[in-house]
């Protein structure tokens, strides 16, 4: 049988190997680390998460949640490692991001029918089995060639990534550990603002220097998800209040009241040695970070271990060139997967993933390739990037029960809702997979 060719080893590269290995199929993956790192990329392990370190939600009220589940039951190695890896995130699964690259690597390393070839991929051959998985930063003249294969023209925009902080640098006088209501775990710390302070560091922030972009930010191709804090904050003056800074449910011990505003810090690695700002994604210019989120009651003297970059991402015009199979309508052999489909996050970029391995195994072997139905998020998903998604006016997408086809009826609790909407996917997916 002929091999399949991986181009990229993230979150998608490495979920579609398995996928596609699990099923007797040879792989072989290509990645350009250590041999060319991306902006963002630094180590050089396969399955490197660039930012955050959550994979968003852990419970099934939760759309992204509800995916990883539907994963689990599907095999994927991405889910299986986080889950081996995962540091205390309250509701969320979060991961040490290290441990969890080391691991899907050496997975994969260890797979008899996957070989890695550490190489700058620049050409798609579409006579050959191939996925294309080279992420939101591909690099090279591979771009051209996929440009020449889609056809069509690139879209783009900005992701930005938060800055982490060294936890021992915080002052421990100034915060509190506590779970937003007093649900699950209290694990996130919390930096809490009176209006004074926020008045202050709101003005610092709209006011500081931003590092240049080759095309305005404020564009609306900004994708939401990924929104600067301070383009979030230039939209006026209580936006964050009401966003990543609300107090909410978040009462300060020391005097029992909720605070005017609250920055929260997430746990970023299993020794708990650094945290993450949560929602802190940034374009600011460096020295402006250290002095702006300086002035954070408790960040003081914080040791930034990283600070925040906003780098540009590419993606395909998929509705109008994939299939609901990921594979190419135009070139039967050539898949896409990732991020550079259109898909947005860490865990929708494995769930294509997965989808392209499974099914460019199944055509590669002769069988009926897997759509999923949209009652399932993965399947929902799917079909929106790939066709059902309205032509011309695409944009990024990530899981979310707005696009999941059920028929729950009115439930007006909306955890109860989404649960409903939970248990009805999973048994679509089961019987789709024929458990
Ligand atoms: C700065 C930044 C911050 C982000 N923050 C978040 C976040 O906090 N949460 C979130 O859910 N998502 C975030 N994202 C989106 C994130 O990239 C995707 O969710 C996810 O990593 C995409 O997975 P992927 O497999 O498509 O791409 P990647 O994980 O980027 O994997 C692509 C791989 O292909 C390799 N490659 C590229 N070009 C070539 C080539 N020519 N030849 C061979 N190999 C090549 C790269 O080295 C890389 O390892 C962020 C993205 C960026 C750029």
């Amino acid at each position: 049988m002929a091999e399949l060719k991986i181009i990229g080893g993230g979150l998608a590269g490495c979920e579609a190997a398995w996928q596609a290995a699990q099923r007797g199929v040879k792989v072989k993956l290509y990645e350009m680390k250590p041999v060319q790192f991306s902006p963002a990329h630094t180590n050089p392990d396969l399955c490197e998460l660039v930012c955050s370190n959550s994979l968003k939600g852990a419970g099934l009220d939760n759309a992204c949640g509800l995916l990883k589940e539907e994963m689990r039951r599907m095999g994927s190695l991405v889910i299986a490692c986080a889950d081996e890896t995962s540091v205390p995130a309250g509701g969320a699964l979060a991961v040490d991001r290290d441990k969890f690259a080391a691991l899907v690597t050496k997975r994969i390393r260890e797979h008899e029918n996957i070989e890695i070839i550490n190489e700058l991929v620049g050409d798609i051959n579409p006579d050959e089995y191939t996925i294309v998985a080279s992420g939101p930063l591909t690099h090279g003249s591979l771009c051209d060639a996929i440009a020449r294969l889609t056809g069509a023209e690139y879209l783009s925009f900005y992701d930005a990534a938060a800055p982490v902080i060294e936890t021992e640098s915080i002052d421990f006088d100034k915060v509190y550990k506590s779970a937003r209501y007093g649900k699950g775990t209290a694990d996130y710390i919390n930096c809490p603002m009176d209006k004074d302070e926020y008045t202050a560091f709101y003005e610092a922030l709209i006011n500081a220097e931003r590092a240049p972009l080759h095309e305005d930010i404020d564009k609306p191709n900004v994708f939401e998800g990924c929104m600067p804090v301070e383009i979030m904050a230039s939209r006026g003056v209580d936006t964050l209040r009401f966003g990543p800074l609300k107090p909410k449910g978040l009462p300060d011990p020391k005097t029992g009241r909720e605070p005017y505003a609250v920055v929260q810090l997430r746990q970023d690695n299993t020794e708990g040695t650094m945290f993450n700002m949560v929602g802190f994604q940034t374009n600011l210019k460096f020295g402006e970070q250290k002095r702006v989120f300086s002035m954070i009651p408790g960040l003081e003297n914080a040791n930034f271990l990283r600070l925040g970059v906003m780098h540009h991402n590419t993606y395909i015009n998929s509705p109008e060139v994939l299939k609901a199979t990921f594979g190419m309508i135009n070139y039967p052999k050539v898949y896409f997967a990732g991020q550079i489909t259109g898909v947005e996050g860490y865990v929708e970029s494995a769930v294509s993933g997965l989808m392209a391995g499974m099914n460019a195994a199944k055509a590669m072997k002769g069988e009926e390739e897997l759509v999923l139905p949209t009652s399932t998020v993965t399947g929902a998903l799917s079909n929106y990037i790939t066709v059902g998604a309205v032509k011309g006016r695409f944009q990024p997408m990530n899981a979310n029960f707005g696009i999941i086809e059920h028929h729950v009826g009115r439930i007006k609790n909306k955890k109860e809702r989404y649960l409903a909407i939970a248990e009805e996917a999973l048994q679509s997916l089961g019987e789709a997979l024929g458990n």
